[in-house]
């Protein structure tokens, strides 16, 4: 079975051609700058990646861009459209309507929309790829998956906010998370790679990326997450400030004139790591000028590895105990520094990173000590493969029903 997975930003359309049967990337790309005179098409098999300017004026057309590449040309993948089984969206907002992924019909497709006031520009944008696919591909069988349904577990006392109750009733504001794709997997692999029943298992997920969040998941359940009723909350990311004290807003709308949307740029795209760096939003620019002794890098650094320590001892309080801590995405998988930052002086929490272990590359492993109680684990996010898995899930079980 052949899953084309499809990730619509409001002017980029990022897809995975997924073989499930060998679970192999068959071809990907990026369709970029999409409406501008800018546009341009990345499609690639393995490294074989060919960039070209293309005019594209909308989703639509970058759709059918998509489809000329994977079936023509010199990087064709398959000879015709048949090839592909399914498809599988990632839409970021699955408000209280979902919590698992969904076959997409006329109803779905109207309650993605309904709920695009808690995410305006990215469940317009997935509706955006929702629909270019039903253009180029009519009948083609389609599944949503959300990056919130993963969290429709929290219990009450985590998902509301301490704010007047009728902003509940009336807007449905709430924590709703975010990553959620990312969080299960990682999850679910590191049972696997443990050999055990992630039911059986206290966990917290890190995904340490340029965004950033994590979960706690007790019993195979996600009973808390860091982002919240959007993803700015929680910990301190590439741009975004995460969890502050809410009277900074009108504080500085105030004293420095902001408007409500300069407001949300700051701490949307100026702060975090940029922010505070004053540098940059990749953390390799910000760990080599703090190499070089620049004192607010140094800073950047310190205050992010505090922000997980702070959710680490947040979580564990919660669950009464941890016994695996798994990070992913491309701090978490790639910054050993930052790694060692984050655990150091947790022994007394049975949580002892090896420091040998902790330097090495690689894709799946484990860096505690053979013997720390609580184990940490790497393990690579795979966002698509869940949503092309999902998606194979939800279309076999409509098939076995006999309604599809
Ligand atoms: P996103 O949240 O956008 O999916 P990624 O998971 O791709 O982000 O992570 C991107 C970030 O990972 C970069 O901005 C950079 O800060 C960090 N990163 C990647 N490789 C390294 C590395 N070798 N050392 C430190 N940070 C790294």
């Amino acid at each position: 079975m052949n899953v084309l997975v499809i990730n619509a930003g409001s002017s980029s359309l990022k897809y995975q051609l997924i073989d499930l049967e060998n679970r192999e990337v068959m071809a990907k790309g990026i369709c970029e700058r999409v409406g501008s005179d800018e546009a341009f098409h990345k499609h690639g098999i393995d490294e074989n990646e060919v960039v070209h300017d293309a005019p594209m004026e909308d989703h639509n057309a970058a759709m059918a861009l998509v489809l000329e590449a994977l079936t023509s040309g010199s990087n064709k993948v398959i000879d015709s459209l048949d090839e592909i089984d399914a498809i599988g969206h990632r839409v970021v907002q699955g408000g209280k309507y979902f919590s698992e992924s969904a076959f997409i019909d006329d109803d779905v497709i109207a309650k993605i929309d309904e709920l695009a006031e808690l995410a305006p520009l990215h469940n317009k944008a997935a509706l955006m790829g929702i629909e270019a696919c039903q253009k180029n591909m009519p009948g083609k069988p389609m599944v949503a998956v959300f990056d919130t349904s993963y969290f429709q577990t929290l219990p009450q006392k985590a998902f509301m906010y301490p704010i007047p109750y009728e902003y509940y009733d009336k807007y449905a504001l709430r924590k709703y998370g975010a990553h959620g794709t990312s969080h299960r997997y990682i999850a679910e692999r590191a049972a696997q790679y443990l050999d055990e029943n992630l039911n059986d298992l206290k966990m917290i997920t890190c995904h340490l990326g340029n965004g950033c969040s994590m979960t706690a998941i007790d019993h195979g359940m996600a009973i808390d997450t860091s982002m919240g009723l959007t993803p700015l909350d929680g910990l301190m990311m590439g741009t975004r400030c995460g969890a502050i004290d809410p009277a900074i807003v009108p504080f500085l709308m105030e004293h420095e004139g902001l408007t409500f949307d300069e407001i949300n740029d700051v701490m949307n795209k100026k702060s975090g790591l940029l922010g505070i760096s004053g540098i940059s939003n990749d953390l390799r620019s910000v760990r080599t000028a703090s190499e070089e002794g620049d004192e607010r890098a140094q800073l950047a650094y310190e205050m992010y590895s505090h922000s997980v320590k702070k959710y680490l001892g947040q979580y564990i309080a919660e669950m009464g105990g941890v016994d695996v801590i798994v990070v992913t995405a491309g701090v978490g998988e790639n910054c050993d520094k930052m790694r060692r930052m984050i655990f150091s002086g947790l022994q007394s929490l049975g949580i002892v990173l090896d420091l040998e272990k902790n330097k090495l590359r690689g894709g799946e492993r484990e860096i505690s000590t053979d013997d720390s109680p609580v184990q940490i684990l790497i393990i690579p996010t795979n966002e698509e493969l869940m949503i092309a898995l999902d998606t194979l899930d939800v279309v076999e079980h409509l098939r076995l029903e006999g309604t599809l």
